[in-house]
């Protein structure tokens, strides 16, 4: 088990960020967990690392990292239209979307190229164009530390909710997620979802779509929109669509009458951040090395050099900004690591 000490977790996260985390271990295979559970129950502060892609790391970490890179995947349970496959928390999601997709399982294809890890998906119980990670969840398979015994949460112990979970609000360090079971279709009970604009319009998904097109339609529309982290470093979108009243819905929506929303349940819409962050001016906007998106305001990235400080810096300028504007609080999606 590799074990580090002041580690430099920049390299690590897809924000860039310079961080030095006290102690770092990497967790490759269960048989670790005897070592491992030893180091954690002794260590007063864990956070546990995926791809870190959803993280705003301080520059200085005072806890021990766990990073999950745990492989595996296999069939738990099949029917003739059905099948439960687990994946262990290390691997990577697209390459686990592409394999469920070359196996004939289905219902993952709108969740094409998010970054991170199988294991991070249900911490913020990731979703992209109509599909929600908690639709296809069977179970989470959970190391829990303080009780340093294995437990297998259903889908209603993961308390999910929009881009939320049970583990982004308890206990952060506990909870070890190190493998989800995912229930998929076959072709003859799939259903293709294509409700948001971006498919809808798509000139490859018109008629009889496959699970395939919408899997190649999202990785094309993403890769146009959205900034490759390899390439300029960010942490995906950065603040969540905020939900609102109808009654404030209402009365932003005669002020802006162009205003992005869509119907949340019966009493609440969902506002589109990205086009209340460009609506403010933010859209392309940088501030010494760190800036909002020129294609999607939603994404802070760090153009080169940026610290904890610079990113904190413009979200609390752009947070003011869309309060003034439209009454409401921005709240950040990636989880600050400190
Ligand atoms: P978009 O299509 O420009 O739409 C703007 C917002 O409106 C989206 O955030 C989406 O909310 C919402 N929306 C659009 N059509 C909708 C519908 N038919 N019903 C309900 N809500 C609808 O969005 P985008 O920025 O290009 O992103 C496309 C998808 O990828 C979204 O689902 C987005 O969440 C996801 N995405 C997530 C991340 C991340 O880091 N978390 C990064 C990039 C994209 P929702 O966000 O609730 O879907």
């Amino acid at each position: 088990m590799l074990i580090y000490q002041d580690y430099n977790l920049q390299s690590v996260n897809t924000l860039a960020l310079p961080s030095i985390a006290k102690k770092m271990v990497c967790f490759d295979h269960q048989d670790q967990l005897g070592p491992l559970q030893r180091m954690m129950s002794a260590a007063p502060r864990r956070w546990v690392l995926g791809g870190g892609s959803n993280m705003v790391l301080a520059d200085y970490v005072d806890a021990l990292i766990i990073k999950m890179q745990n492989k595996g995947i296999r069939v738990v349970a099949e029917t003739t239209t059905e099948v439960v496959v687990e994946a262990q928390a290390g691997e990577n999601w697209h390459q686990f979307v592409q394999y469920c997709l070359n196996r004939g399982w289905f219902g993952l294809e709108n969740l094409a190229l998010i970054p991170g890890t199988v294991g991070a998906a249900p911490v913020q119980n990731i979703g992209a164009y109509g599909v929600e990670l908690d639709q296809l969840v069977e179970q989470v398979q959970v190391w829990d530390v303080e009780l340093a015994e294995w437990r297998r949460f259903s889908v209603t112990d993961c308390a999910f909710s929009y881009r939320d979970s049970f583990f982004k609000r308890n206990q952060v360090g506990r909870y070890l997620i190190t493998a989800v079971q995912f229930r998929l279709k076959k072709l003859s009970a799939w259903q293709p979802v294509l409700r948001y604009p971006d498919l809808q319009n798509h000139p490859d998904l018109q008629g009889e779509v496959t699970a395939q097109a919408i899997f190649d339609a999202v990785v094309q529309v993403r890769q146009r929109k959205l900034p490759d982290p390899d390439v300029l470093a960010n942490a995906g979108s950065f603040f969540k669509n905020p939900i609102v009243s109808v009654a404030h819905y209402q009365k932003l929506v005669a002020q802006y009458p162009e205003l992005v929303a869509y119907p949340h349940g019966e009493q609440h819409y969902k506002l589109a951040a990205g086009w209340m962050i460009e609506r403010a001016g933010w859209k392309g906007k940088q501030i010494g090395p760190v800036g909002m998106h020129k294609n999607q305001a939603l994404v802070l990235v760090n153009y080169g050099g940026a610290t904890a400080h610079d990113v904190a810096e413009l979200v609390q300028k752009v947070r003011a900004d869309i309060k003034a504007l439209f009454e409401v609080e921005l709240e950040q999606e990636p989880i600050p690591v400190c």
